[in-house]
Order: structure tokens, then sequence, then C-alpha cells
């Protein structure tokens, strides 16, 4: 039997059981710099999203028995005393998958670079580090093309390093130089500016694009007009945008360009929420905020994928002051630090690295073979020859010997200057620095080391490519290669 409309639309009105969806609400009692307080909203969880009337979203992260302390993710005009407020149960998110690639976020998603961005997939932008057993030992170097850090201070895929340095000591000029430095490697960068400058961003976003680096680049940007909260979701949804691609087997770098800002803008916001002030007014939980960033930098075991995520955070000292709070802080998580000095940069030394103070603790084990066979007394050398230099200032008139480690210190110091955007492949490295080793720049002048090393690569690479080749190819320095290299470069075999 055929049923008529209105007959039909009457039973399905009757079958129609309501299920009510039950929203708790609260009010905000207090709001001012970008923070609120909510109460009458009990039973939120840490990072949750809550909705204000109006359409803007805060976080919750301070939470009460009957409330919660939030943080504003839009501008604050819409939010006032007495706006109603209501929990979300969903923790802060940030799209993730293979379309964001070559894309400019802000930390909660939003494209910045006016193409509308396509979602599939959301991470929370918090999440737990992997856990001891999906694990394994840093093997494969994640070279930066920079001479004195992979000879010095090697990386290694899955390993935290930390560049620090005063301010305009070429701190992102290095990280960057790494992400360039990638091209071609089938690694994923990611660029992770916190509180910096709109126009140092954008510059940064510039050179990418110049470079062609952006075809396997994200940059995940917070600038400093943005709110401190924003900022500090900045670097953990850099992170979890990078372990979406760690857990598809790839390998991944991600720079937190600089963490100094990062815990500047924690500072304020935990001081807007009245949270009692620590150590220079940092809240007690400070180190754990880049704890549990870095420690989400992992190794993955075979089982897992064996995708990689490489952390370069970067630290801004005042003064040169490496054992301040924040730095000694972010020093003991990570796995070594690269410390760029003021005055070597105003020297002319680029990048300035201190050799002595740098260190890389689980780099060496990834380094390839022929680097670890042509800069094993490298450190040595250079520590000589900063004694004796300093030694030397006191009498004019010295050895012989003296003044030939001098000069030697002096070459293999300039030798390891750079320029930037300049970037040596691994045959390179470990040819300019066997030549060096075996006297090939001996008659060179120590200022004119730069120009001496680009002559002699484009003559090695003429007369003995496939040495050069093999050495980039297995990462091993054969006998027979260097015998090549040594004959082709003029030095004793
Ligand atoms: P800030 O503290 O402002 O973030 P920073 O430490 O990140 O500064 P950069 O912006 O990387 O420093 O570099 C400062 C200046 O030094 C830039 O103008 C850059 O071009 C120059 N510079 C950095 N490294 C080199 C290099 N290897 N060769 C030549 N110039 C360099
Ligand atoms: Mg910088």
């Amino acid at each position: 039997m055929r049923m008529n409309l209105s007959d039909f639309l009457k039973q399905k009105i009757e079958q129609f059981e309501p299920t009510p969806v039950v929203y708790a609400y609260g009010t905000v009692s207090r709001v001012g710099d970008g923070v609120v307080r909510v109460t009458g909203l009990p039973g939120r969880s840490y990072g949750e999203l809550l909705a204000f009337d109006g359409g803007a979203f805060g976080m919750a992260i301070d939470l009460e028995e009957d409330g919660a302390g939030a943080v504003l993710l839009d501008t604050a005009d819409v939010v006032s005393v007495g706006t109603r407020v209501r929990g979300t149960g969903r923790v802060c998110d940030v799209p993730v998958g293979e379309n964001l690639v070559g894309r400019v976020i802000d930390p909660i998603g939003r494209a910045l670079d006016g193409a509308p961005l396509e979602v599939k997939q959301y991470y929370p932008v918090e999440r737990r580090a992997p856990d001891l057993v999906s694990r394994r030992a840093v093997d494969t170097p994640l070279e930066t093309g920079v001479i004195s850090v992979d000879s010095l201070v090697p990386i290694g895929r899955g390993q935290r390093e930390l560049i620090i340095g005063d301010r305009q000591t070429g701190k992102t000029t290095l990280a960057l130089d790494t992400i360039l430095n990638q091209k071609g490697k089938d690694v994923i960068c990611i660029y992770c500016a916190i509180g910096q400058k709109a126009s140092t961003v954008s510059s940064v976003i510039e050179t990418l694009r110049a470079e062609g680096a952006m075809q396997y680049s994200i940059v995940v940007a917070a600038t400093a007009s943005d709110s401190p909260a924003l900022q500090y979701l900045s670097p953990y949804a850099a992170c979890a945008v990078g372990e979406y691609f760690m857990e598809q087997g790839k390998d991944v770098l991600v720079v937190y360009d600089d963490l100094s800002k990062h815990a500047v803008a924690y500072r304020a916001m935990s001081l807007l929420l009245r949270r009692s002030p620590g150590r220079e007014a940092y809240p007690g939980d400070i180190f754990y905020l880049h704890s549990r960033l870095l420690e989400r930098a992992a190794c993955l075991s075979h089982e897992k994928g064996g995708g990689t995520l490489t952390a370069l955070p970067i630290i801004e000292t005042k003064g040169g002051n490496i054992s301040a709070y924040i730095p000694t802080n972010v020093i003991s998580i990570t796995d070594g630090q690269i410390y760029l000095e003021s005055e070597l940069f105003h020297n002319g030394i680029r990048p300035a690295v201190n050799t002595g103070l740098s260190v890389s603790r689980v780099g060496r084990a990834a380094q390839p073979q022929a680097m670890r066979n042509v800069s094993a007394s490298l450190r040595i050398d250079l520590a000589q020859y900063r004694e004796m230099a300093v030694f030397s200032r006191f009498g004019s008139d010295l050895e012989a010997s003296t003044k030939k480690l001098l000069e030697s210190g002096e070459r293999l110091t300039n030798l390891l200057t750079q320029a930037k955007q300049l970037h040596y492949s691994l045959s390179e490295k470990t040819a300019l620095l066997l030549a060096f080793k075996h006297g090939g720049f001996d008659d060179a002048e120590p200022k004119q080391m730069p120009s001496a090393a680009g002559a002699l690569l484009q003559k090695l690479h003429e007369a003995c490519p496939e040495a050069m080749a093999h050495i980039d190819r297995s990462g091993d320095l054969s006998e027979d290669d260097k015998t090549a290299l040594l004959t082709a470069a003029g030095c004793a075999v």
C-alpha cells in the first residue's frame, strides 16, 4: 500500500526522537591583553578549544575547579566580561598532509599566502613524544653543506642540535643554509618563525622561494604582532606538521626560530594568567615548555617506518652569556650546540662557529667515514692554533716552527669560513680538508683561502670526477680516491 506524502511526514514527525546536545556554558569574568578568565565551566581539559559567542576561539591552559584561564587565539574585540563560553571537547589542532608542502600557514592552520588550503586531516598540536622502544640510534647524517659544521659538529637525522648566539651572528642564515642544502635529498623542511618581525619572516620566505626550496618546505609563522598565545602554539604546531611526515617514514627537518622569543611569549601569557613568577619572572614549568617540544624529535625504529624528525632550535643570548636561564635549559635538553660568536662574526669569520664551545653529542656516529677520516685532528689543530695565537701576542720574534703553526692555523680558520648560500657536497668538503692536511694550501695567503679553495675544487672536478662521485655515492674515502685527489691537487701522496 502506498502512503501519501502528508501521512508519511506525519509518521516521521511522530517517530522523531530529539537527541539533545548538552553544552555546558560558562561566562567570561575577566578579559584583558588576550587573556580571559572563565567561570562556571568546570571539567575542561588542558589545551581544549573554547568557543566564545561571537565566533572567537580561545585555548584553556589554566584549569580550576569551576572554570579555566584561557588565552584568546583571535582578536579580543568580540569578547567582553559576561560573554558566554562553551567547551568544544577538542584540543588545539593543526592541518597536516602532503598538500601543506610549499605553503605558509599560521599555528592553527590558516593559510597566510593567499591561496585556499584544502584540509583532509588534523593533528593535535600537543602530542606525546615517541617512546623508547619506538626509537633507534641516530645513524644517518643530515648535511648542512657548511664545512665547519659538518666536519666538527656533525648533525644526524633525528638529532636535536641547538644553534645559539647573540643577535645578528648568522643563526638564521645557518639554519636556512641547512634547509637550502636539502634540495634533492628527500627531506621535508619546516621553518617555524616565532615572534619575529613580519618583514624578517617574509625575507626568509623570499629566499626559500628564490632558491627553489619551497618545493620541499613549509613555513609555520606567528609574528611579533600576533597574540602571545599564537606564538606559544607555533613550535608545537610546526612539530605536529613534521610528525605527520615522520610517521609516513620520511625525513623531516624543523627549525624553531627562535625559542627565546617563545619563552618570552609564554612568560607574558603566564603573568597575565596570574601564575606565580619564578626565576627571571618565568613560570615554574618553563623547562617543560621546551623539553616536551624537543623530545618529539626522533629517529623512529624500522618497525615504525624509520622516519626521522631533526630539530634545530635557535636561542638568542645576551652579551654572549650562554649560562643564562633559558640557554642553559635548552642546552641541557638538546644533543649539542653550535655556538656562534659575535667577535668572530665581526672579524669576518662566517659562519662564526666557536669550535671550542660547540659540540655534537650523537652526530659523530652518523658522520660519513670520509668526513671522519679527514676531520679527526681538526679540533686539536684549531685549539693549538688558538692557544698559540694568544701566546704570540706577547712577543714579536717567534721561532720558525711557531710561525709556521700560526700561519697554518690562520689558513685553516679561513678555509672554514664560507659565504652564505654556498654549499659544499661531501666530496668537496673531504677534498678540501684532505688537501689542507697534505700541504695543498701551503703557498696560499691565509686571506685568499676561499678563492684558493674554489680554484682547487674546480681543478679536482675536472681532473678526477670519478673519485669525487664515488665519495658522494658511498660516503667513504678509499685509498684509490685519496691518491687520485692528492695527485690532482699536486700534493705529496
Ligand atoms: P637575529 O638575531 O636578528 O635573528 P641572526 O643571528 O639570525 O640575527 P642573520 O640574520 O642570520 O643573524 O645574519 C645577520 C647578517 O649576517 C645578515 O645580513 C646575513 O646576511 C649576514 N651573514 C650571516 N652569515 C653569513 C655568512 N656566512 N656570510 C656572509 N654573511 C653572512
Ligand atoms: Mg635570526
